[in-house]
């Protein structure tokens, strides 16, 4: 039997799917179009800080990877890497 992995968004609710789950992200006003991380998913913290910065080509050369850090609460809340993000 396949088992279907659920994606929990509070202890009461969850969906099905990851497309589903970056959908809810995006209504709920988490994430904007491009998936790129607006509010911190704990805290609803609007200030959010790119660190952890990886380049190419050593320093100056483009940024391939970085993290999404909420700056209230100091928690990790994106990687994204090459394009796409990672939740
Ligand atoms: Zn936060």
């Amino acid at each position: 039997m396949r088992k279907i992995k659920r994606y929990e968004i509070t202890r009461y609710s969850s969906v099905n799917s990851f497309d589903e789950y970056i959908k809810y992200l995006e209504q709920k006003g988490y994430i904007d179009s491009e998936r790129h991380p607006v509010k911190c998913f704990y805290c609803g913290c609007k200030k959010i800080k790119i660190d952890n910065e990886e380049h190419l080509d050593g320093f100056m050369s483009p940024v391939c990877e970085y993290d999404a850090i909420c700056k209230s609460c100091n928690k990790k809340i994106g990687h994204w890497a090459y394009g796409s993000w990672g939740i």
